[in-house]
């Protein structure tokens, strides 16, 4: 599971000093890092500097080297996971950039310029976050122009097809609205696996789906594997039958090039359990036994190593049904020091869990190796690059968390990136109330916004257990957005508690007051900005904070908990009573936790559909306009530093880190040098 940053923050952190998090300024002789470098539709793409790489051993620096690497070669599944048209997509419009002779000042060629580096940001044709396909603001005849005036370059064509053929077939792909419309479609009721345009099954419907896991589940296994985790389903023959993602199967081209560099890793491991773990891993990516994937998770989850990594097919909310994971990878060592403040919550794990207010019957006895850690992100791949989370909490696995613990990270480097990147865009100054609650998360809204992360990725998730026979596809498609409402009403529900100020982790009231402000007045008004007119909430996180803001608004609208407050004809949330608002999210934590606990599909789906979906047309509008007019793009994402070994003869004798800043060369480099699938899969 991870954290991502709008969901965490926005309104507060987005504008708020934040100076003391981290020491990543620059010698003051030298320029001042820029940490954003580009920005169209409505994404921009930042930087982040990996401060504390010079101070690792020559042996850590290569170890980060190799994993980076390696984090690289799977960039192409990712691709082709997220719509089987993708990389036909993604090489027609390089070969376009690349061999194009017309004019490109013309506005054809930067609208056409703009669907590229949107295709490369979403790793795909639809949206990375609204899952809708997004379409280039030029004309058929147009896109068929720049084909045949491309020169020295190769078209993914098919075999004996001819040009005309090929820029037809291309551009349906392309323009056609119906053509795999949305990249996951839950809509209520619908066959999903059919609806979605994901590439995680061809051919069978969501029924088949379900009967063909259904009858796989060995009752009373009480250390299930994940089940459907890492293949297609496909139907052969009449057939149902899983294509694994393996170094012989599909994806096999790819999968070996990140095997090969993990090899390159093993040897300069940082320790026995850190060469095992990977030694594991490459195991399992050659014979794609989901057993060795739990065995890895429980060496993985163990293993303290200062540099570390998540390299794999991990989270499941690219998959309609929450079985398939899409293919990722974080490289990241340990920041000492940042890291005392989540060790600091998370060795108090039990005390958190034991004064929960959530049913006693759903509370763990034993709070099993909550190891938390703040950590400093050298690279990332796949499903993280370039929307990166800023925490993550794994293994997925609920057996392997129950016995074995987990492991959360929050990432500081990256939330201080964005933090640099945002200050004085005028967010926070549209959408707060007073220059009270502008102060108060200037002040304190960053320290909040990590003490979220820490509680929502250290306890939230690990918190709480399943009743026996319950299992976490119960809740089904509502399964994502009610465990992020839980770890989110965790997080909420505590950081109001005086335990926080005993343990020298907050100074007072203001930290949570700043967080709850901002964290209602995001999930009420500001994170709409992320929706287009007209739709509903879709995202899991989103839905969330939708749910929880809207829930709590309604159950204390008696006694005005949250205030409307309307000035000069501009929408405000406002809380009145802080304590009334706690208590509101601890009962909305007790209800969400039974429904976790016992499974309870239907009250997941009420929940979910009531407060978490629909939006408000008006206030919608509303917000859509204050929004514009600070020409801001909702949506942020990284490019990676480089790491260039210095060689001497054929020794590795040290690793320099490169910031590049053009977001163009390092996609089109990727493609030259990371791209090992063929186009069609
Ligand atoms: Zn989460």
């Amino acid at each position: 599971m991870k954290s991502h940053f709008f969901m965490i923050a926005l309104a507060t952190t987005l504008l708020a000093g934040c100076g003391n998090q981290q020491q990543t300024q620059q010698p003051t002789d030298q320029p001042p890092f820029k940490y954003q470098v580009d920005q169209f539709a409505d994404l921009k793409v930042l930087r982040y500097q990996v401060p504390g790489f010079d101070s690792l051993s020559l042996k850590q620096k290569e170890l980060v080297y190799y994993l980076s690497q390696a984090a690289l070669c799977g960039r192409d599944i990712m691709f082709d996971q997220n719509f089987k048209y993708n990389l036909a997509v993604r090489r027609t419009c390089e070969a376009i950039y690349k061999g194009y002779k017309g004019d490109r000042e013309t506005e054809d060629f930067k609208n056409f310029t703009t669907y590229l580096k949107r295709m490369w940001f979403s790793n795909g044709i639809h949206h990375h976050y609204s899952n809708d396909k997004f379409f280039p603001q030029i004309s058929e005849a147009s896109f068929a122009e720049l084909v045949e005036n491309s020169e020295g370059v190769e078209f993914p064509k098919l075999e004996g097809e001819t040009p005309d053929q090929f820029i037809t077939r291309i551009s349906t792909i392309i323009f056609d609205p119906t053509v795999g419309a949305k990249r996951i479609d839950q809509t209520e009721g619908i066959d999903m696996v059919k609806a979605s345009a994901v590439n995680l099954y061809e051919g069978v419907t969501q029924k088949e789906v379900e009967n063909f896991y259904n009858a796989m589940r060995k009752p009373g296994d009480n250390q299930p594997v994940s089940y459907g985790l890492n293949s297609k389903v496909v139907k052969e023959n009449g057939k149902i039958v899983e294509k694994k993602w393996t170094t012989d199967g599909l994806y096999g081209q790819a999968i070996s090039q990140i095997v090969y560099w993990l090899e390159k890793a093993v040897g300069v491991a940082e320790d026995e359990s850190q060469r095992t773990g990977l030694l594991k891993l490459i195991n399992y990516y050659k014979t794609g036994d989901l057993k060795t994937w739990d065995e890895y998770n429980v060496i993985w989850v163990q293993d303290t190593s200062l540099v570390d990594y998540v390299n794999g097919f991990i989270e499941v909310y690219g998959d309609p049904l929450g079985m398939k994971a899409g293919w990722e990878s974080v490289v990241n060592f340990k920041d000492m020091e940042a890291t005392h403040r989540a060790t600091t919550i998370s060795s108090n794990a039990q005390w958190f869990e034991d004064n929960s207010p959530i049913d006693p019957r759903f509370k763990k006895e034993t709070v099993k190796g909550v190891s938390a850690k703040v950590i400093t992100v050298a690279q990332l791949g796949g499903d993280c690059y370039p929307t990166t989370p800023i925490g993550i909490n794994l293994p997925n696995a609920n057996w392997i968390r129950a016995q074995h613990g987990s492991k959360s990270v929050t990432m500081e480097n990256i939330t201080y990136a964005y933090n640099q990147a945002s200050m004085g865009s005028g967010f926070l100054e549209e959408f707060a109330y007073s220059p009270e609650e502008i102060e108060l998360s200037k002040k304190y809204g960053p320290l909040a916004d990590n003490l979220h992360t820490d509680l929502h990725e250290c306890l939230g998730h690990g918190s709480g257990k399943l009743l026996p026979g319950v299992t976490t596809d119960a809740l089904r498609n509502y399964h994502s957005p009610v465990e992020e409402t839980r770890a989110d009403l965790f997080a909420l529900y505590y950081l109001a508690d005086p335990k926080m100020i005993e343990l020298g982790l907050v100074t007072g009231e203001n930290e949570y007051k700043a967080e709850y402000i901002s964290y209602i007045r995001n999930g009420m008004m500001t994170q709409l900005t992320r929706i287009e007119p007209g739709k509903n909430i879709e995202q899991a996180h989103m839905r969330n904070r939708s749910l929880i803001a809207h829930w709590v608004y309604e159950k204390g609208s008696a006694e005005n908990v949250i205030e409307k407050k309307t000035r000069d004809g501009k929408t405000y949330f406002v809380i009145n009573d802080f304590h009334k608002l706690r208590n509101l999210f601890g009962q909305l934590l007790i209800e969400v936790q039974r429904i976790t606990s016992e499974g309870d599909y239907e009250a997941a789906r009420k929940l979910v559909e009531n407060y978490g979906v629909k939006v408000d047309q008006v206030l919608h509008k509303e917000v859509l306009e204050r929004y514009g007019k600070l020409k801001l793009a909702p949506y942020g994402g990284f490019m990676n530093p480089v790491f260039v070994p210095v060689m001497e003869n054929d020794k590795i004798i040290d690793v320099k880190v490169e910031y590049p800043d053009n977001y163009i060369e390092q996609m089109m480099q990727y493609s030259a040098n990371y791209s090992y699938l063929p186009t069609y899969n």
